[in-house]
């Protein structure tokens, strides 16, 4: 599981939790978010935008 972080702001996309709000359950992969969703926080950054984070541990 990956996480995902807009540039815009602190927004952070974690494929473990998902974004139930967005319409995405926990466990939904990146790649089968919409390459034309955008950030729900700041909906200025696209998914293209958003930026792989290393993951801890
Ligand atoms: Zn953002």
């Amino acid at each position: 599981m990956s996480v995902y972080r807009c540039p815009g702001c602190d927004f952070a996309y974690d494929e473990a939790k998902g974004a139930p709000r967005e319409g995405f359950p926990a466990g939904t992969p990146w790649d089968q978010v919409p390459d034309d969703w955008t950030c729900p926080d700041c909906a200025v950054r696209e998914k293209i935008d958003f930026e792989p984070q290393p993951t801890e541990g």
